[in-house]
């Protein structure tokens, strides 16, 4: 096994889904490889996280941002 390259399904950018996280998909029993990048993937679980903390002052913004990428 060796490192892929990727596209991201949300900023098409090119990354690199490497060996060891291959592996880490694979114990997982993930069968899809991985559709974003890990900067998309970190905005997302910001925004997962944004969503369910309310009382926090920016849980709005994340909100926002998220309506926004899912059009
Ligand atoms: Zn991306």
């Amino acid at each position: 096994m060796s490192d892929k390259t990727l596209t991201c399904k949300d900023c098409s950018v090119q990354f690199i889904f490497s060996e060891g996280e291959q592996n880490f998909y694979k114990e997982k029993g993930f069968m899809n490889e991985p559709q974003r990048c890990l900067s998309c993937r970190t905005a997302k679980k910001q925004q997962r996280r944004g969503r369910n903390n309310f009382s926090k002052p920016n849980a709005f913004g994340n909100r926002m941002e998220f309506r926004f990428g899912s059009k």
